[in-house]
């Protein structure tokens, strides 16, 4: 039997239901989730979907991650909500295409772990497969493994497997929703050129996960557990000579400025730290810069795009600041100039939540 799979929170629990009521099967997974989004969700979600197939000992196949298809497939669904009309299409297409690689694969049988959202109406599930059943010979097994405490027995499976937990249905129309109306910043969709792994981000999230696989390939006990911490995200940075002539300039993690732009002159030195006379903000040199990290940039421009990591970030700020809550803007710059500055700085801080890993 085909069993396509959404995410290993819905997957882990329906595989080993559906083992238990379907001995004589052979399972196998199929991962056909192209409405994903971010691609590294995407990666993500498959990675603890493989690691809940290897524990169940079903194989895995992964579908074509064909993004754009299912755009095409939604458009002018864009802003439906949840649960409504691009969610319909969302979930037929998943279906569909799942339905005709059961049919490739020569299968008599296909279902879904779609059957456990309940998002889904599972009788239009049903009604959809029984369709494909009676064109192409593919019998859709409907169960239902929501009722009957069902729901709760998902909820102590997925917390006993530490499976990775979602916090987003998947696509970006639903992410772009779900964040405006928590009035939340969307760091999902934030990107570096640098390549950074910023904290709390899809990418940390992968290497973390990645790191438990090879924890329990080795045998060692492991807890993920979450704290509360301080995030930031930097949208913007630019300094400009005067109104317009740009200089190459970085803003260390954790720079703020709470009006967004700020114009002065540099105003007085004390041991190579020069001090702005607007909002508390401070410069030091590419060379300070060098000598307090132990690191040899030759540019500006190859500091921006291979920054430090944020911990030694917040080790040089705790040199320069002697504080290990400060939130002053601290620009690096090649040389330091006489002209008056404009200095323009996005950035926010907000209260999050990230996973670790404590080993036993
Ligand atoms: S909200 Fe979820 S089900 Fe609906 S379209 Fe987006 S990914 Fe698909």
């Amino acid at each position: 039997m085909l069993v396509h799979i959404c995410c290993s929170v819905d997957s882990h629990f329906f595989l080993e239901k559906l083992k238990n009521d379907f001995p004589e099967e052979k399972l196998t997974g199929f991962f056909y989730d192209p409405n994903i989004h971010p691609y590294s969700e995407y990666r993500l979600r498959y990675l603890d979907v493989e690691r809940s197939c290897k524990k169940l000992d079903i194989d895995l196949l992964e579908g074509e991650y064909d993004f754009e298809a299912w755009m095409d497939a939604v458009r002018g669904l864009e802003k439906e909500p949840e649960k409504g009309k691009r969610c319909e299409v969302c979930f037929d297409k998943r279906f569909d295409v799942s339905a005709h690689k059961a049919l490739e694969l020569g299968e008599k049988k296909m279902t879904t772990t779609l059957l456990v959202s309940p998002l889904k109406s599972q009788e239009q599930l049903k009604r959809v497969g029984d369709e494909f059943y009676k064109k192409n010979g593919v019998e859709f097994i409907a169960v239902d493994y929501r009722s009957g405490g069902g729901t709760q027995d998902q909820s102590r499976v997925t917390k006993e497997e530490q499976l990775y937990r979602q916090d987003y249905c998947g696509c970006i129309y639903g992410l772009t929703m779900q964040r405006e109306s928590q009035d939340k910043l969307m760091d999902e969709m934030f990107s570096p050129i640098s390549n950074t792994v910023l904290p709390a981000s899809i990418e940390e999230r992968l290497s973390l996960y990645g790191y438990r696989m090879q924890l329990e390939d080795k045998g060692r006990e492991y807890r993920i557990q979450k704290h509360k911490f301080l995030n930031y995200r930097q949208f913007t940075c630019k300094l400009t000579l005067g109104k317009s002539t740009p200089v190459a300039a970085y803003a260390l993690s954790y720079s703020t400025l709470s009006r967004k732009r700020a114009e002065g002159r540099i105003e007085a030195e004390i041991d190579g730290i020069f001090y702005f006379n607007r909002e508390e903000i401070r410069f030091i040199t590419l060379e300070k810069f060098n000598f307090l990290t132990c690191k040899s940039f030759g540019s500006v421009k190859e500091l921006i795009y291979n920054p430090l990591s944020y911990e030694e970030e917040a080790e040089l700020r705790f040199k320069i600041t002697k504080s290990i809550y400060d939130l002053t803007p601290i620009i690096v710059l090649e040389k330091i100039p006489d002209e008056k500055l404009t200095l323009t700085l996005d950035a926010k801080i907000y209260e999050d939540t990230k996973e670790k890993i404590i080993e036993i």
